[in-house]
């Protein structure tokens, strides 16, 4: 319950550790193996949504309607994204595909304001440090 509640209070999209130290204000004694057990119940019981794309760490969202989420590929923080889910596209690829269309998942990356007001990038040097991320990404997989 409190997990939830830490979850539900803040828009930062934690990762467990980071959910473990809002919520070890509240509970001093709960162990980060608890706090992790706890978000995979969650998760299946479809309160939570597990974030696993793009970004290296797992992130959870206390939030589990379907929207969109922006990234910043500087300094990873994700938040959501304030346009509305196109429902219309899962339509559109039901008639071109024989799979069973479930769902979708949109992630948005950019520089947010914050890294932008830091260190001014070049769309270059944005486009750069999106591909280093890729392959880092397939790195993880194939491994
Ligand atoms: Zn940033
Ligand atoms: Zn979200």
């Amino acid at each position: 319950m409190v997990i939830l509640e830490e979850l539900k209070k803040v828009a930062s999209h934690p990762a467990a550790d980071e959910l473990y130290e809002l919520v070890r204000r509240r509970l001093p004694r709960v162990s980060l193996g608890t706090v992790y057990r706890n978000l995979e119940l969650l998760c299946e019981s479809g309160m939570v949504r597990k974030l696993e794309y793009g970004g290296s760490q797992r992130r959870y969202d206390g939030d589990a309607t379907h929207h969109y989420h922006l990234r910043c590929v500087s300094c990873g923080r994700v938040e959501d994204a304030p346009i509305k889910p196109v429902s219309e596209i899962e339509e559109s690829l039901r008639k071109m595909s024989d799979y069973e269309i479930i769902g979708h998942h949109v992630e948005f990356v950019g520089i947010c304001p914050e890294c932008k007001r830091k260190a001014p990038r070049t769309a270059t040097q944005t486009k750069r440090a999106l591909r280093k991320e890729k392959k880092h990404g397939t790195e993880r997989i194939t491994n």
